[in-house]
């Protein structure tokens, strides 16, 4: 059993995080936030107590840590006796804060990958840049360190692991489906931290295809898709944080990540980014000022937490995975749709912060509980879906499945319909 939470970030995720760790605290214990902004931490607990949200009574925290400091943030984790580290900061962020765990013992988790703010669209697999290179440092002192434990990546993952240990005997492809049909009601804004979202979009797109990497460049290859909820929708190829580690993990030669995109969007996206102010390349003004111009646009745009009072309309995400079982063609679609509205309604977010914090906290619990305190460093779909969906769906998430029985919510352990089928990976 592991206890006390500290929440490292006060952003929008954050935010669901916090919530969501205050409505199970009383497995969860302590939840401590810590972020760059104090009194964005104090609003969030404010927000907490009037949305009454703590399960019982018990201790909520805000700090004030600058989390690129190792000592600093080792300090707080022994100060706070905080055994979880949930690292919903800026990706920036990651490498230090999973020092401080692994010097602490506390166990880690994230919603996204590692990134240095001077590089885009590094070579793949990106986890091979950063995080695994610490993974023998998390066996060597037993500490669980679970990545990119969100939405996509995170739940995504899951999907595709429980539908390949369920479903299938030979796995082709999986299509990882992100549709936000949202609106927000602002001339322009990005869903989540302006600076990350754009960075994803600037440089290469990379696919696994063929069991190999394929580079396009963005808005190359579209694709429609008709999905349950938002309907007919346009996405396009995106390189994405899950192909890095499933591509390695899974076996299976095609993995694509599609995400939806407006005209609007693009148009300005395209406008931005040919005029050079989505760059993370430094420039010097006139008067002789070093300035990001990606920084500078981040800071003009809306901060993605205020637009979630106007926010309405549904988000639905999922992987499509095709294949064979029993020599016949098999096809399962396992997805997710939240409205934006109910997520405001029940802890004051949008439905892209909601759908990253909530497996957050699914996956903390789990933590605390011990089915995932595995002791060394895991992608989600290393590690058993089953308790983990399980929990969404008791915690606002609810999973369902669209195959040829029809369209119902995931139950795992009760997809009594498909013969039981011993495990293809065994790892967990
Ligand atoms: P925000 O930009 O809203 O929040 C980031 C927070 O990190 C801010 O509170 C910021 O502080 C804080 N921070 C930045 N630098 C430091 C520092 N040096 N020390 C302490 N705190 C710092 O981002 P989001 O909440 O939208 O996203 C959080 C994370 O979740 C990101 O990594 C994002 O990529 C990921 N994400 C994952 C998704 C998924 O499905 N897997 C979906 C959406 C997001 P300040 O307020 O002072 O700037």
């Amino acid at each position: 059993m592991k206890r006390n939470v500290l929440i490292i970030g006060a952003g929008g995720v954050a935010h669901v995080a916090a919530h969501k760790c205050a409505q199970n605290n009383k497995l969860l214990g302590d939840i401590h936030i810590a972020s760059r902004t104090l009194a964005k931490c104090q609003a969030i607990i404010d927000s907490i107590h009037e949305k009454g949200s703590l399960q019982s009574p018990g201790r909520l925290q805000a700090h004030q840590l600058d989390a690129m400091d190792i000592e600093a943030t080792k300090f707080l984790i022994r100060a706070t006796h905080s055994q979880i580290v949930i690292n919903v900061g800026s990706p920036f962020l990651n490498m230090s804060v999973l020092a401080a765990c692994i010097e602490t013992g506390a166990a880690y988790l994230d919603t996204a990958i590692h990134e240095d703010p001077a590089k885009v669209c590094e070579a793949p697999p990106w986890y091979g840049n950063y995080e695994w290179k610490r993974r023998q440092a998390c066996k060597d002192a037993r500490v669980t360190a679970v990545l990119g434990a969100g939405f996509d990546p995170g739940v995504v993952n899951a999907y595709a692991r429980f539908a390949l240990d369920t479903y299938f005997d030979d796995v082709e492809s999986i299509d990882i489906i992100d549709i936000n049909a949202g609106n927000h009601g602002r001339y322009f804004a990005t869903n989540f931290d302006p600076e990350i979202n754009f960075r994803e979009f600037t440089s290469t797109v990379w696919s696994w295809e063929q069991n190999q990497w394929r580079a396009n460049s963005m808005f190359e290859r579209r694709q429609d898709w008709n999905m349950p909820v938002t309907g007919m929708s346009t996405t396009y190829l995106t390189g994405h944080d899950e192909l890095h580690s499933m591509s390695q993990n899974l076996g299976v030669p095609n993995i694509r990540f599609w995400m939806s995109f407006s005209e609007h969007y693009i148009n300005v996206f395209t406008v931005l980014n040919s005029l050079g102010l989505l760059s993370e390349k430094p420039v010097r003004t006139a008067k002789g000022v070093e300035i990001v111009p990606l920084e500078v646009v981040k800071a003009v745009l809306p901060d993605p937490a205020s637009l979630a009072p106007a926010y309405t309309g549904k988000t639905c995400i999922g992987d499509l995975i095709r294949g064979t079982r029993g020599g016949q063609a098999q096809q399962v679609l396992i997805y997710n749709s939240c409205d934006h509205e109910e997520c405001f309604e029940e802890v004051g977010s949008q439905a892209i912060s909601y759908t990253a914090g909530v497996p957050a906290v699914a996956a903390a619990m789990l933590i605390a509980k011990g089915s995932w305190d595995i002791g060394e460093m895991a992608n989600v779909e290393e590690l058993d879906p089953v308790p983990f969906i399980e929990s969404m769906n008791r915690m606002g998430l609810v999973t369902r499945i669209q195959d040829a029985h029809g369209d119902r919510i995931l139950r795992p352990r009760q997809e009594s319909i498909y013969e039981p089928k011993p495990r293809m990976l065994v790892n967990y």
